[in-house]
C-alpha cells in the first residue's frame, strides 16, 4: 500500500477538499488498483463504505458494500444524486470520525449515476441502508462530514467527541 494511504480522522485537512473529477484519460490501471485498495480497508475496518478522500485521495471514487457476506463491492467513479425522494432518520457513524454515532436526516430513495472503473456510464436506484450510505459517501467528495449534517440537538450530543478528535489532531 502506498505509504500515503491510511485513514484520514477528522479534523485532517484532505477531509475538507472538494475532491476532483476523474477525468476521462485517468480511467485505467491505477484507478482499478485505487479502488481495490479502499476495498480492502473497507472491509478491514469494517465499514459500509469508502470515499477517496478517507485515503488521503482527494478523487471522486467511493467504494460501498452493505452485505452481511461482505463479497458484493461496488466501485462508483464521478457518482451524484440525480433522483432523490422521501425523508429517513438513522443512525450513523463513519471511519473518519472515529467514536461518534448520531442519527442524521436523509433522503430514503435516490438515484445514482456514475462510471465504472473503465468508463462506463451506469445508474442505480437505492433505498434504505444502501441509499443512506451512497449520501455520506458522495458527501465525502464535497468536504462534508456526518456531523455538519446535525441539528443542533444533535451537534450538542457528539459536541465532547468531536472536541476530543480536534484535541488529537492538533497533536498530531
Ligand atoms: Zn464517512
Amino acid at each position: 500500500m502506498p505509504q500515503s494511504m491510511y485513514m484520514r480522522v477528522y479534523p485532517d485537512a484532505v477531509l475538507r477538499q472538494k475532491a476532483k473529477r476523474v477525468a476521462a484519460d485517468r480511467f485505467e490501471e491505477q484507478l482499478a488498483g485505487l479502488a481495490s485498495l479502499m476495498t480492502r480497508m473497507m472491509y478491514e475496518e469494517k465499514g459500509v463504505g469508502l470515499a477517496a478522500p478517507q485515503v488521503g485521495v482527494s478523487l471522486r471514487l467511493i467504494v460501498v458494500d452493505p452485505s452481511q457476506e461482505r463479497d458484493s463491492p461496488l466501485v462508483l467513479v464521478n457518482p451524484r444524486v440525480v433522483d432523490a425522494k422521501g425523508r429517513d432518520v438513522d443512525e450513523e457513524g463513519c471511519l473518519s470520525v472515529p467514536g461518534v454515532r448520531a442519527k442524521v436526516r436523509r433522503r430514503d430513495r435516490v438515484t445514482v449515476e456514475y462510471e465504472t472503473v473503465t468508463g462506463e456510464r451506469q445508474g442505480v436506484d437505492a433505498d434504505g441502508l444502501l441509499a443512506r450510505i451512497f449520501q455520506h459517501e458522495i458527501d465525502h467528495l464535497d468536504g462534508t462530514l456526518f456531523i455538519d449534517r446535525l441539528g443542533p440537538a444533535g451537534k450538542l450530543t457528539v459536541r465532547h467527541a468531536v472536541r476530543e478528535l480536534e484535541k488529537r489532531g492538533r497533536g498530531r
